[in-house]
């Protein structure tokens, strides 16, 4: 067995070894239960809604005060405060371990209002700064807040600051200027899991990775049960859209686990960017050939919004998805491969590697590439990286067949930019079965470029022409199409290359609606009891990633262990 292999497997048999952990109940609530329980359980335990009516009996396996969905960045900090406030927790992930996308995440936490950290330099912050700050209305990412959401994230900072202390987390001393709306110093960054193989994506300072796995650590610890590779598949609520939330279905493997929660259930399923479907509610240029940041680890599914709006949840600040500021789109450094992202790479050593298959090529300078669409035809100015590049590349192209979206994107250069670069353009560098291509003519290079979003060939006289158009902007100093600014390289000597250069999604920035205690909503703004979400299903503040995540998944967890019905 190979090395990816031999991880693989150990990932999953400790997988498996929290499975045997569970203590499997058998709850049957009998006939007064069911029928309260309504269709929707009934359905997803694999019964027909009238045939279970009429046998009159809704079966939970197994029961916990609280049930989380999702062991990731607002899934664990719920599950710790749910057990810290007294409540037996369930934890499941459908994912063979926990994490979710903050395990790949840079750890860099945006917390503020004045905590030790921040006092240990002199920062001077506090939880009204905090809250003036992410409601700036000068600014892209704070102006559609919902203020009261941030008054209780503000007033909340600073001791989900020392909870996550408490918990083992531990943080590098140096204090980073976050790039958003806030004002003063705010971010520190975790240090990273200190063992390699369980980092997921190692040697690329994902010090979220500590940031997981500490909370992970505790959390056990404390007596909750984290189940690995246990799917949510619905949320059952007494009735369609009325009365309490009584729990979910779960598949796991072959089996399905109906789940009752006797306090609450929280939707902690990080967000819906990979779902194509939903995300085009927001965007509807979002089609197919936009990739999700870090998959294959992490899917963003929309799950959890899903279930929940399929019981009448409904969504809050819809309009911070496309508000054009911050992560939810953005430029890949790492060409020529399908998950290409700025910082995330999988190294051959990764146990995502067999599934990520390349590295990608970094680029250190947009001088030595050009970027043009599914046509062969260069859209905009390479080197930036504003949303003028997003929306360009996303603009309609003139395909009559496909009218939404900007198919692929892709990066062409010549040999001598992989020399100035420094690049190895063979394998584990590059993926060529589908997302980099080479050959000795523009021409045959465009032929040969084959991929699933690629709907029709690429004219290789278009590409020659673009090809063309550039080398004499170089030979005149100046990009007259685009204005990159003064072009400096011409592609000319072969071998040429076509790398796959699409932007990838990130952020999720709207989600469900809930209180400021992490109640869902319904659309008539009634609380649907029993239900909670934090992290990226939760809508209503864009901030980006840890911070937001960290702080409603541990007040969601607080309340739901006190919500008995
Ligand atoms: C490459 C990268 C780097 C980043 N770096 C930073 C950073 O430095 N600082 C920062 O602030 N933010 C960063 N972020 C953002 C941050 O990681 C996310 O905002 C955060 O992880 C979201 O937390 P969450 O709990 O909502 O989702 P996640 O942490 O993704 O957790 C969701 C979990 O739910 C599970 N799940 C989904 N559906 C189901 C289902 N149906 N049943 C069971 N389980 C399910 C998933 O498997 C996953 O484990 C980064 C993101 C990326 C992609």
């Amino acid at each position: 067995m190979d090395k990816h292999a031999q991880q693989r497997r150990a990932a999953e048999s400790s997988a498996h070894i929290e499975s045997r952990h569970v203590d499997s109940r058998h709850v049957d609530l009998g006939r007064r239960s069911f029928l309260t329980t309504g269709a929707a359980g009934a359905v997803a335990a694999g019964l027909g809604a009238t045939e279970s009516a009429a046998q009159g009996a809704m079966r939970w396996d197994m029961t916990a005060d609280v049930v989380v969905i999702g062991a990731g960045v607002a899934g664990l900090p719920a599950a710790i405060a749910a057990r810290d406030a007294g409540a037996s927790v369930i934890v499941i992930d459908e994912n063979f371990d926990i994490g979710g996308r903050g395990m790949l995440s840079g750890g860099r936490v945006q917390l503020g209002g004045g905590h030790a950290l921040q006092q240990k330099f002199n920062i001077k912050d506090d939880a009204d700064k905090v809250f003036a700050d992410w409601v700036r209305h000068d600014h892209g990412e704070s102006r559609l807040s919902d203020r009261d959401l941030v008054r209780v994230f503000a007033d909340e900072n600073v001791t989900t600051f020392n909870f996550l202390i408490e918990n083992g987390v531990e943080f590098i001393e140096k204090p980073i200027t976050p790039p958003d709306a806030s004002t003063v110093d705010r971010i520190f960054v975790t240090k990273e899991w200190h063992i390699p193989s369980e980092v997921v994506a190692p040697h690329r300072n994902r010090n979220g990775s500590g940031l997981v796995r500490r909370l992970a650590e505790s959390a056990r610890k404390k007596g909750a049960q984290i189940l690995l590779k246990h799917k949510m598949t619905s949320i059952v609520r007494e009735s369609y859209n009325r009365g309490r939330v009584l729990g979910i279905v779960v598949q796991a493997g072959d089996r399905t686990i109906n789940m009752r929660a006797t306090r609450g259930v929280i939707v902690a399923t990080g967000g819906h960017t990979g779902n194509v479907n939903f995300r085009r509610m927001f965007d509807p240029r979002l089609t197919e050939e936009y990739q999700q940041a870090c998959m294959p680890y992490a899917d963003q599914n929309a799950s959890g919004e899903i279930a929940a709006m399929d019981i009448g949840a409904s969504l809050w600040a819809t309009g911070m998805q496309t508000i054009e500021a911050g992560a939810a789109i953005t430029k890949t450094r790492h060409i020529g491969c399908r998950w290409g992202y700025a910082t995330l790479v999988y190294e051959t050593d990764s146990i995502m590697f067999p599934q990520a298959k390349a590295t990608g090529l970094t680029v250190k300078d947009w001088q030595n590439l050009i970027m043009v669409n599914q046509y062969g035809k260069r859209f905009w100015n390479e080197a930036d990286g504003s949303f003028k590049f997003f929306n360009a590349a996303m603009a309609w192209h003139g395909d009559k067949t496909k009218l939404n979206g900007g198919g692929p994107i892709w990066a062409i250069f010549d040999s001598e930019a992989a020399a100035r670069e420094k690049w190895n353009t063979k394998p584990p560098n590059v993926d060529p079965d589908g997302w980099f291509f080479q050959a000795d003519t523009l021409a045959e290079l465009a032929g040969r470029i084959k991929n699933p979003y690629q709907k029709q060939p690429m004219p290789g006289a278009a590409l020659a022409e673009s090809v063309a158009r550039y080398n004499s902007f170089v030979t005149d100093g100046a990009d007259k199409d685009f204005k990159k600014p003064t072009p400096m390289h011409k592609i000319e000597k072969p071998p040429f290359f076509a790398a796959w250069s699409t932007p990838i999604l990130h952020d999720t920035n709207t989600g469900l609606r809930t209180t400021t205690d992490c109640q869902v909503l319904d659309t008539r703004g009634e609380v649907i009891a029993g239900l909670y979400s934090a992290g990226e299903t939760q809508g209503g503040f864009a901030q980006h990633g840890l911070g937001r995540c960290l702080v409603f998944g541990r007040l969601a967890g607080r309340h739901a262990a006190k919500n008995a019905a």
